[in-house]
């Protein structure tokens, strides 16, 4: 591995990455690696997560094909940095903000989108004239093998490198010098990632997870409504089987709203996925979050508040979309991300109590409001905090690349997406340029009082 990393190290040395050619033809390689190999694609998903291809072409396919045509349609733009402003006691100077690259990074990524959370990071740091590795997740086997063994063919060997393993080749690959460690994964593993990073003082991004609320205000008039639930239920089981970090994780409603609720939900879930949910759901990774997943149903103080769903298909790693209904609030599933499909709903007097509800727990990578109040809007705004905050839909931030994407506090730091995974990959160098002439010799010494009176 040693001898790999010098490589791209010497290679990154040479330049040549630096080239906006050689980004480009990089880019273009990446755009063709999802248009040849798109079916590889899906199948590695429906191979890894059971995801149906209509979900993994929306998921991984659509939103990367997009962003790598936005990248290079601002290639140009985001190279060519950004003149500064000077106060007039500056006069005359030139000086200009150019993006320049970090040099050799390390991306480790994870297996609930194996494609997008790869790739989506590899994109800004081959715009920004990088080399990388990067190391995709074991979990998803099919999904880590195509990208390794494909991969190459599309892009310079000689700059991007795909190294596939376990926990030993992330720990082993933590040892090297790195100019950015950019991850994807768990808190856990992110104070891991940090400890690591701190050897070398190499600047981190880390994309972690939590628990993301969905708090409604009220039941809003029909159409409103349908919308609210198809929105909610889909970005619950409908994204990866609720495997995602901006999943919502639970719902915080008024008491008087939620057996009606309840019962939409469940209407929604049998419109959505029918009597087959085996074939529409994503199935749980692997046998360990299975287990996980059941542990939290298990906990005895959370089985009364099941009420809906709950069954389980150990063989097909498959998980009933469920609904429970005030679970304690000090039992695992409400203390730990879900991230599976059981969805708690919590009820409160007042929804303005769902302020400090969210404010007394780790800060989320996205709350999701369902409202028609402007107060309300304006209160949760200012009174909360959580890497983004959304009204009236979900997921859709992930997709919008001129929305920074990223935690704060618990649900991590740092930001990607369209332009921001340029900077988060690029040091932004100031380029001052100064004329000999004027020349004060006030500013220099030797010191005199004389110089104060100026
Ligand atoms: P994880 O943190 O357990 O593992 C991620 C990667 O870290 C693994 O693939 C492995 O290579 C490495 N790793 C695991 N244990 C390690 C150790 N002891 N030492 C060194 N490296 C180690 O994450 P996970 O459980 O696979 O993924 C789920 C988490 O990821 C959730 O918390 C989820 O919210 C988060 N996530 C965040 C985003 C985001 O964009 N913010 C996206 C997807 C998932």
């Amino acid at each position: 591995m040693e001898g790999d990393l010098e490589q791209l190290r010497d290679y990154f040395r040479s330049g040549k990455t630096k080239d906006a050619s050689w980004r480009r033809t990089q880019l273009k390689g990446l755009q063709k690696f999802i248009v040849e190999r798109e079916d590889d694609i899906l199948h590695a998903l429906k191979l890894d997560l059971g995801k149906h291809p209509v979900e993994s072409y929306r998921d991984e396919v659509g939103t990367l094909t997009k962003d790598i045509s936005v990248a290079l349609d601002n290639l140009s733009n985001w190279m060519s940095g950004k003149k500064i402003k000077l106060p007039l006691g500056a006069f005359p100077t030139d000086a200009k903000l150019v993006p320049e690259p970090l040099g050799l990074v390390l991306i480790i990524s994870t297996w609930n989108f194996p494609f997008g959370l790869s790739l989506e990071p590899l994109i800004g740091a081959i715009a920004a004239g990088n080399t990388a590795v990067l190391q995709p997740s074991q979990l998803a086997p099919a999904s880590s093998a195509l990208l390794a063994d494909a991969i190459p063919a599309y892009l310079d060997n000689r700059a991007v490198k795909i190294v596939q393993g376990g926990v030993d080749v992330t720990q082993s690959l933590l040892q090297f010098k790195w100019d950015k460690i950019f991850f994807t994964g768990g808190s856990r593993v992110g104070r891991i990632i940090m400890a690591a990073a701190v050897e070398h003082l190499t600047p981190i991004t880390l994309e972690l997870g939590g628990k993301c609320p969905a708090i409604i205000d009220s039941l809003p008039e029909s159409f409103r409504r349908q919308v609210m639930l198809k929105r909610i239920i889909s970005a619950k089981f409908g994204t990866c089987s609720g495997q995602a970090c901006i999943a919502v994780d639970y719902i915080l409603v008024e008491k008087r709203y939620a057996t009606t609720l309840v019962e939409l939900l469940k209407g929604t879930i049998k419109e959505m996925f029918g009597e087959n949910a085996k074939e529409n759901v994503a199935r749980i990774i692997n046998k360990h979050h299975f287990d996980r997943l059941k542990g939290l149903l298990n906990e005895p103080c959370v089985k009364d508040s099941i009420i809906y769903g709950g069954s389980m298909d150990e063989d097909k790693l498959f998980i009933e979309p469920t609904i429970l209904v005030d679970p304690p609030l000090d039992a695992s599933i409400m203390k730990e991300e879900i991230f599976g499909p059981l969805l708690p709903v919590i009820t409160l007097d007042n929804i303005a109590d769902s302020i400090a509800f969210v404010n007394s727990r780790p800060k989320a990578l996205t709350i999701y409001c369902f409202t028609m109040n402007d107060k309300f809007v304006q209160r949760l705004a200012s009174e909360t905090s959580s890497g983004a905050l959304m009204f009236n839909d979900t997921i859709v931030q992930y997709a919008a690349d001129t929305i920074p994407f990223g935690g704060v506090g618990e649900s991590g730091f740092g930001r990607y997406h369209g332009k921001f995974s340029f900077d988060t990959f690029s040091h932004e160098k100031p380029v001052i340029k100064r004329p000999y002439f004027p020349d004060f010799w006030f500013r220099y010494p030797p010191w005199s009082n004389k110089k104060l009176e100026l």
